[in-house]
């Protein structure tokens, strides 16, 4: 039996797919669960820390350009002419090419932050930010992912880095657009990027390829053998009509319908968006067992479309969320978008739950993002069960809770991540729920630039 880390009591937690009362919780010395025990006697958890409130497990937040926190906001003023995703990913674009190092840092912290503070204790970072500004790459071809392992462990959340490999501009293309040059990257460079971050830590790697419309066949073939069985892989697919279209005209098939036919496509795969996927392609890819990453908030705010949840849940598709552009970093606010957005295409009510074949919305939507969340990261990030990774999300930053972060910082080992004290980095004493990871040291959560600051230049 691994040695013991340390034990938790909680009144109320989230286990096994519904509220569990009287809940002893023991993680070993690694940091995963050992001993979940629901209806625990008063000498079952003697000695146990007490968690205040209810404990969910916590999150992973499967999709995540982090620079894009920088400008989440500074886009809701309407351009000439037509304002759609294509618009604003021109503005998108002034601000990736302006961005540095210190400055993806910055705001990588203060966005990672932010979504451990709700209970994210993952997050899987999309990164096409590969070069410098002028298009040739850094000395250190890896500084841009330094910049974000750094964010992430000041912080104390888990990242899954997915280096992205992205080569054209569209389909048919030869090569990106001069706005595009700080992505430009190659099989060999992506691969090489996720091998050096392999594990190390709080930081793991997968591997992600921009979209169907970024990368050729050859490409796409090269990467999926070289990651498979070793990795997670994401690709952004069917956001857009236009790419639909785009890939029918040229390919004679709509976009999952071409990849399914190109790559060895497997419950490693993580597709991004498909918001645009029609029911044969839902059903091949259900075959696959691919998982669906939505974003409901940024799909909302970018004018998307609305995806075909009821076919993917009827089907017992898998799915996590993603905050992506970041204009929320709430996962309370993305499921409720993602069932309240079926509403008002179906016109009917708890869309989500009748399709799961479940009684309660909230359960079909947390449970779904959980499943699909451990998935997307290749963590065991599946719940409060044994074996998976002891992250959770409860107990007030209060008394014991902050004591034990207090000693945590005088370098004691075996404690709670003091999420509430990292939160109270950036926000300025701000208290209340904490989220954690079980049994990690934690690091400075100092945010050297403002990210204000950051914000104003980048808008100007
Ligand atoms: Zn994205």
């Amino acid at each position: 039996m691994a040695a013991e880390g340390a034990r938790f009591f909680a009144e109320r937690a989230w286990v096994a797919g519904g509220w569990a009362r009287d809940v002893l919780l023991v993680a070993d010395a690694q940091g995963h669960w050992s001993e979940v025990r629901p209806a625990c006697t008063a000498a079952d958890r003697e000695g146990a820390t007490r968690l205040d409130g209810p404990v969910l497990p916590g999150l992973v937040d499967a999709h995540s350009h982090a620079f894009q926190r920088a400008i989440a906001g500074l886009t809701e003023r309407s351009p000439a002419g037509r304002d759609d995703f294509w618009s604003w990913r021109d503005r998108m674009y002034d601000a990736a090419l302006r961005i540095t190092p210190e400055q993806l840092e910055a705001i990588a912290a203060q966005l990672y932050a932010e979504l451990l503070r709700v209970g994210y204790t993952q997050v899987c970072e999309f990164h096409y930010l590969h070069n410098a500004q002028d298009g040739r790459a850094y000395a250190d071809p890896a500084e841009m992912v330094h910049a974000l392992a750094r964010a992430a462990r000041r912080v104390g959340i888990g990242l899954t880095l997915l280096p992205t490999l992205y080569m054209r501009s569209g389909f048919g293309a030869t090569g990106l657009r001069d706005d595009q040059r700080r992505f430009a990257s190659t099989p060999d460079s992506v691969l090489a990027l996720a091998d050096r971050l392999a594990g190390e830590g709080l930081v793991n790697a997968g591997v992600a390829l921009h979209s169907v419309r970024a990368v050729d066949a050859a490409a796409l073939g090269e990467v999926a053998a070289a990651a498979r069985g070793r990795m997670p892989v994401h690709i952004h697919i069917s956001e857009q009509r236009r790419e639909v279209e785009e890939c029918v005209t040229l390919h004679g098939k709509r976009p999952i319908e071409w990849l399914l036919a190109q790559a060895p496509v497997d419950q490693s795969w993580n597709l991004v968006h498909a918001t645009h996927a029609d029911r044969d392609e839902l059903a091949a890819l259900r075959q696959s067992g691919a998982s669906i990453v939505l974003c409901p908030s940024t799909e909302g705010n970018l004018g998307d479309g609305v995806f075909d949840l009821p076919a993917w849940l009827g089907a017992s598709g898998r799915w996590a969320i993603g905050s992506d552009s970041h204009v929320t970093r709430d996962w309370t606010e993305e499921l409720r978008l993602l069932e309240y957005s079926q509403r008002f295409a179906q016109r009917e009510r708890n869309v989500a739950a009748r399709a799961a074949v479940r009684e309660s919305t909230a359960a079909a939507l947390f449970e779904g993002a959980l499943e699909g969340g451990s998935a997307a990261a290749g963590r065991k990030l599946g719940g409060l069960a044994v074996g998976q990774r002891a992250d959770f999300r409860g107990g007030h930053a209060g008394a014991g809770f902050a004591r034990r972060a207090g000693r945590a910082r005088a370098g004691r080992p075996g404690v709670l991540q003091p999420v509430g004290a990292s939160a109270r980095g950036v926000r300025g004493g701000a208290r209340g729920r904490a989220a954690g990871h079980y049994g990690r040291l934690p690091r400075s959560h100092a945010i050297p630039l403002g990210l204000i600051l950051i914000r104003v230049e980048l808008a100007g």
